[in-house]
């Protein structure tokens, strides 16, 4: 029987600031079935797309892509806050509510022979995963796809996404 992935999602009320409702996916992954059926739906969408490599956004996003990853037979390319990357980086600024915050990745890991498979726990304006399939589209690489575990779609960001022509999968809305 399928799990019900929504009921697993927990909504805290005013964080990170008043006004705000988070989804926690904490509760999600802290169970067995919920965790590996989210990790197998989205693999199970994916089988057939010659993915090279999936791409997690730092951090929640690594806790799914991981597991995708190893689903797909593909490597795992971590996506992170600036000056977290041992490596010589490329990078994107990405406009937030208050400010500017930029992605970083490796430099020279991924180039055109690559097709990578973004993964992230929840899209909502789409700022975070435009600039980074921009990031994954500057190096050459194929970076058609996108899979959530939860889209807010009142929010846009998986509309916005689509316009740059982003195949999105979204488990939960
Ligand atoms: P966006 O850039 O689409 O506005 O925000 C998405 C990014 O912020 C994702 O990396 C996601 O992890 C994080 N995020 C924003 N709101 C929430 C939320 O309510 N719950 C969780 N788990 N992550 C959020």
């Amino acid at each position: 029987m399928s799990v019900d992935l929504k009921s697993l999602v927990r909504t805290i009320p005013d964080y990170p600031k008043k006004g705000i409702l988070f989804r926690d996916i904490t509760t999600l992954i802290e169970d067995p079935k919920g965790f590996r059926e989210s990790i197998r739906r989205i693999a199970d969408a994916h089988r057939d797309g010659a993915f090279t490599h999936v791409a997690g956004i730092e951090a929640r996003g690594f806790i799914f892509g991981a597991g995708v990853a190893i689903e797909l037979g593909a490597g795992f390319v971590p996506i992170r806050k600036r000056g977290k990357l041992p490596g010589e980086t490329i990078g994107q600024n990405y406009v937030l509510e208050y400010g500017v915050d930029t992605i970083e990745i490796h430099a020279n890991v991924l180039n055109a022979n690559h097709r990578v498979l973004l993964v992230d726990d929840l899209i909502a304006t789409g700022g975070t995963a435009i600039a980074a399939i921009s990031l994954l589209r500057r190096t050459g690489a194929v970076a058609d796809d996108a899979a959530f575990v939860i889209d807010l779609p009142d929010l846009g960001g998986a509309d916005k996404l689509r316009a740059e022509n982003v195949n999105i999968q979204a488990l939960i809305e």
